[in-house]
């Protein structure tokens, strides 16, 4: 049997309503033959809300209880989109991450996943199951305990799923019908992709376009996935939605092909640490064991012999990061005057593969930024993206500035 998965996002299973509304879809794609396995998150504010009990319950949380109660969500979702298909007639059962077993890394809150064994559900297919409903988003640490994938994991989940079972493609249902230029809420300039290159979506989904978890876009690229982006609320045709694609598969690129904004970054600068050779080792050691994903790094220039070190982490990480600077600092590995923390920024990035052949990207960016009057406070780039942190107020502002600059509403 040709087999598909199918990941509904959050919204697209919000209520019992939609719930059933997905169900129709797998419905139509099994009686056109295939085997579906349905991969589905919470319901839309769900595992927002339980992530916010644990953080009210401890700041600096033990996160394999974090991901005992952030997992839940999908729990109910899985049980629930099985039930409705079952009222359609369609032989259909959950699967939990653990009863897979979706194996993964210890790294609670941020596994990765290690082995999906296929013969489990292969054996159900084989006795006249039609779809096997598995929740997304969690797994099984070798510590025997539950993990989660880190925020918006079951589109890896989806991924993984159809790499480990040969799909014939993955269709991510989501509330917006594709890929954009940019997020549909900042500007309905915004146009939608017919295709985008992986390692363009890759920057965005990395850069904060939230559409795709980062770590789905790669494993879809080293196992040759056909992934696919659409509206669970929309009818479409087969050719509907964005296909992530090859390079090469993409007649021309613009320079610029899409605009990212990400506000959950901080900004943090140690004051007067002694310009000496490991310093840079000394601070972003204890910061990496302590699990902080330190992205921007600025050093400023020195003046008798003391620096001021400049980098940026997910404003979430920034109690993990004081805690683990203060101890070296109280080790005596360390040396620095105080920490400032600045969690009002935002992060905006300009990606496109073509902008290996075309100079000028980083130039027009900034011109455009300095005309409407956003300070640009730390900047960072790579082959095809250059980032900026900017005050977060100024995030629509930007972005709508740059997505114009760079004509983006035009294909
Ligand atoms: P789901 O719950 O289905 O996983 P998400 O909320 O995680 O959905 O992702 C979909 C959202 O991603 C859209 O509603 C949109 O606001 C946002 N988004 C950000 N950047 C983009 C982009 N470039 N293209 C499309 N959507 C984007
Ligand atoms: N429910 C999880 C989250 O909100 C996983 C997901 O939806 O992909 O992050
Ligand atoms: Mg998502």
């Amino acid at each position: 049997m040709p087999l598909l998965v199918m990941k509904f996002g959050g919204t697209s299973v919000a209520t019992l309503d939609r719930i059933r509304r997905a169900a129709k879809r797998v419905g139509r794609e099994v009686a056109a033959g295939y085997d579906v396995i349905v991969i589905v998150s919470a319901m839309s504010g769900e595992t927002n809300k339980l992530v916010g009990y644990v953080e009210e319950t401890s700041q600096l949380y033990d996160a394999r209880e974090y991901d005992a109660v952030v997992s839940s969500g999908e729990q109910v979702t899985a049980g629930l989109m099985a039930l409705t298909l079952q009222e359609m007639d369609v032989p259909a059962r959950s699967w939990q991450g653990w009863q897979v077993p979706l194996k993964t890394t210890n790294a609670h809150a941020a596994a990765r996943i290690v082995e999906i064994p296929t013969d489990n559900i292969m054996a159900k297919f084989g006795e006249g199951m039609k779809v096997a409903v598995v929740a997304g988003f969690q797994g099984l640490g070798p510590d025997g305990r539950v993990t989660t994938l880190g925020r918006g994991g079951s589109d890896t989940t989806a991924v993984a799923f159809a790499a480990a079972f040969a799909a014939e493609r993955c269709d991510i249902y989501t509330d917006v019908d594709g890929v954009y230029t940019t997020d549909p809420r900042i500007t309905d300039k915004a146009r939608k992709l017919d295709r985008i290159a992986f390692e363009e979506m890759l920057e965005l989904a990395s850069l904060g376009a939230k559409v795709l978890q980062t770590r789905s876009v790669e494993l879809a690229m080293r196992y040759y996935v056909r992934l696919r982006v659409l509206s669970s609320f929309e009818e479409q045709s087969d050719e509907a939605g964005t296909l992530i694609c090859a390079e090469e598969d993409i007649v021309e690129s613009k320079a610029v092909n899409g605009v990212a904004a990400s506000r959950e970054e901080a900004k943090m600068t140690l004051i007067s640490v002694a310009d000496r050779p490991g310093i840079a080792a000394a601070i972003f050691g204890p910061l990496s064991e302590a699990g902080v994903n330190v992205d921007m790094i600025v050093q400023n220039i020195s003046e008798e012999g003391r620096t001021d070190m400049t980098f940026s982490c997910p404003i979430n990480q920034v109690a993990r990061a004081e805690k683990a600077l203060g101890e070296a600092k109280s080790a005596g590995d360390l040396n620095f005057r105080e920490i400032l923390a600045d969690t009002n920024v935002a992060k905006i990035s300009v990606v496109g593969i073509g902008m290996r052949s075309q100079s000028g990207v980083a130039a027009k960016m900034f011109k455009t930024l300095s005309d409407e009057g956003v300070n640009i406070k730390v900047i960072a780039t790579s082959e095809i993206k250059i980032s900026v942190l900017i005050d977060r107020k100024y995030t629509e502002l930007a972005v709508q500035a740059l997505h114009d600059a760079f004509e983006l509403e035009k294909a």
